[in-house]
């Protein structure tokens, strides 16, 4: 199934490290690089430790919802074959060591860069974000792919609630223009992917309900949309009601929808 809209032609997702400047080798599976994000005017620094695979049991609750949004065509790949759409989950067991952003967990797993074309994830295409310091444009990532370049976005709302279990993040050109302003939004004038962002991220949850509405715009992010909750499932049936209730969604469709994960995922 696909929402049958007509897919912006720009390049500002998911890229994932573009290897402008790979400039310092750490160690020999420590790469610090150049993280070129929107437009590929805006870097962050990635830190990534090439390891093994994630492990499948702490991706096991995430790839149905992640593959469900990719059949919805909330998570996917522009024509010009930048990905868009993530989807993170807290892993509360995983203490970042260095940040002092925060006082409890808040490592996270992530769908990896340049995944938005497949229909379905396997554990080698997740990514382990273990530190974060959006100040700085900075993160660590451990796997086999690195973080989706939108991971600092993502650390940034668990950083704001210990609650917050999970996060979705979508393009759909047609929801976004429908709830832009309606919801909590950020100011089209602050360019994605800069700390200025993160901190105006972080005003949306002092000044607005957002912990309550669960799910916000980014005017100066073209087609993109956030939801949350303590749950996968919350944040997914957040999408998903915002989806019917603007129409971008027929009522007996998101009612399939939100079936899932199991159902939609069976049938691919
Ligand atoms: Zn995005």
């Amino acid at each position: 199934m696909s929402n049958g809209l007509p897919m912006s032609d720009k390049s500002c997702v998911d890229e994932g490290c573009m290897d402008e400047q790979l400039d310092k080798h750490l160690d020999e599976h420590l790469i610090l690089d150049e993280h070129l994000i929107d437009e590929g005017y805006i870097k962050y620094r990635c830190e990534w430790l090439e390891e093994d695979a994630i492990a499948a049991e702490s991706v096991a609750q995430i790839t149905p919802y992640r593959d469900a949004l990719h059949h919805l065509n909330f998570i996917g790949e522009y024509p010009n074959g930048i990905g868009f759409g993530n989807i993170s989950q807290r892993l509360t067991h995983i203490p970042v060591q260095s940040s002092s952003f925060s006082a409890y967990p808040l490592g996270f797993i992530i769908t990896g860069t340049q995944t938005g074309h497949l229909p379905t994830l396997k554990p080698a295409d997740y990514a382990l974000v273990s530190d974060f310091d959006p100040a700085q444009n900075r993160l660590t990532c451990q796997g086999l792919r690195k973080a989706s370049s939108e991971s600092l976005t993502h650390g940034v709302i668990y950083a704001t609630h210990p609650a917050i279990g999970a996060i979705i993040h979508v393009h759909h050109p047609q929801l976004w223009q429908q709830i832009l302003y309606r919801v909590p939004t950020t100011e089209a004038s602050i360019p994605y992917g800069t700390p200025e962002m993160a901190a105006e991220t972080q005003r949306l949850f002092r000044d607005r309900s957002l912990l309550q509405s669960k799910i916000f715009a980014m005017a100066g992010h073209e087609d993109g949309v956030f939801t949350f909750g303590d749950s996968l499932q919350t944040a997914y049936r957040i999408l998903i009601n915002w989806a019917r209730m603007t129409g971008i969604m027929t009522e007996p469709a998101s009612s399939v929808a939100l079936q899932l994960p199991y159902q939609l995922a069976s049938c691919q």
